[in-house]
């Protein structure tokens, strides 16, 4: 930031009285511009009939990470829900119907100041197309995940701790769980 969004004065950084860390400063207004950690939301749109599985993946057109496999998901708008942005950023990248679930994961990226939910979501249909935002966007069953193509860890994450949940709901009953995680680098995986 170098400029004051309310009076257009050049921004200092400093620590305000009272506050216990760096911030951008207005000397001109006194407006203290506070930045804060951005949401990214999205779902996890499952087809599951009998032993099918599969979950649907875009392939991003944009970037960061073109031309690798994401979960639907993108920035939270001003006034809507978290659920909302799960539903309207599935909708707008795989073009998918869906019903959401519940918050299934939540992912701290302190290092890219983001936090990341993933909604668990049922496709009511098998149509779908790209959006803006995605190259092709396709269902894959668990062996079948590109996990070398994967763009994100976040992605990666959740999907290993869907799959596993499943698997575990599938021998023994009970409940999805809701994950947490902390992912200090962003880019590095977990192998
Ligand atoms: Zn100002």
């Amino acid at each position: 930031m170098k400029f004051c969004s309310d009076c257009a004065h050049p921004v200092s950084r400093l620590t305000p009285p009272g506050d216990n860390r760096p911030r951008y400063v207005c000397e001109n207004c006194g407006a203290i511009h506070y930045q804060n950690p951005k949401l990214v939301v999205g779902s996890i749109p499952v087809w599951e009939h009998g032993d099918d599985l599969r979950v649907l993946l875009c392939r991003r057109a944009i970037e960061p990470r073109r031309g690798f496999w994401t979960l639907p998901a993108g920035f939270m708008e001003n006034s809507e829900t978290t659920s909302e942005a799960a539903q309207r950023e599935t909708e707008e990248e795989s073009g998918a119907h869906i019903d959401l679930h519940t918050l299934f994961s939540i992912v701290n990226v302190p290092h890219v100041h983001q936090v990341h939910l993933f909604y668990r979501a049922t496709l009511l249909d098998l149509e779908y197309e790209a959006g803006e935002e995605s190259l092709e966007v396709a269902m894959f069953s668990e062996q079948d995940i590109p996990w070398s193509d994967i763009a994100f860890p976040t992605v990666e994450y959740t999907l290993r701790a869907f799959f596993t949940d499943h698997a575990r709901i599938a021998r023994e009953g009970g409940e999805f769980l809701l994950h947490s995680e902390d992912i200090r680098h962003p880019m590095m995986r977990p192998d």
